[in-house]
């Protein structure tokens, strides 16, 4: 199987999300402490458990995204307002973590059929 890569045509930092605009056109807003939160840099996730070692009371609530940059052609790497920077975004993350609606639906329809549905 061959999996085309989706890249981000635009990476806009807006005051309540960051948006990105994919090249298959897709488009994903992720809120910044969201996002924030899912840093997989080394010192917010245990590299060898992938177990969060990351306190949420620790990241400000208003945490944002001050600056964005690409990552070889792969990632995305944010600079955010806790001065937290080392996490690196690859866009296989990004798109698995998209919050949009229709992203959202299709992942609580997996779950159903999976059999996981928390209600
Ligand atoms: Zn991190
Ligand atoms: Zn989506």
């Amino acid at each position: 199987m061959i999996e085309k890569a989706v890249l981000p045509k635009e990476v806009e930092i807006q005051e309540q999300a960051i948006v990105i605009l994919w090249d298959d056109g897709h488009r994903s807003p992720y809120p910044h402490r969201f996002l924030r939160l899912r840093c997989p840099c080394a010192s917010c996730v245990d590299e060898m458990t992938g177990r969060p070692r990351l306190d949420p009371d620790t990241v400000p609530q208003d945490v944002s995204a001050l600056d964005q940059m690409q990552v070889g052609n792969y990632a995305l790497q944010f600079l955010w307002s806790d001065a937290h920077y080392t996490g690196i975004y690859p866009y296989k993350y990004l798109i698995s973590h998209c919050t949009c609606i229709v992203c959202a639906e299709a992942r609580a329809g997996a779950k159903d059929q999976a059999g996981e549905s928390n209600t």
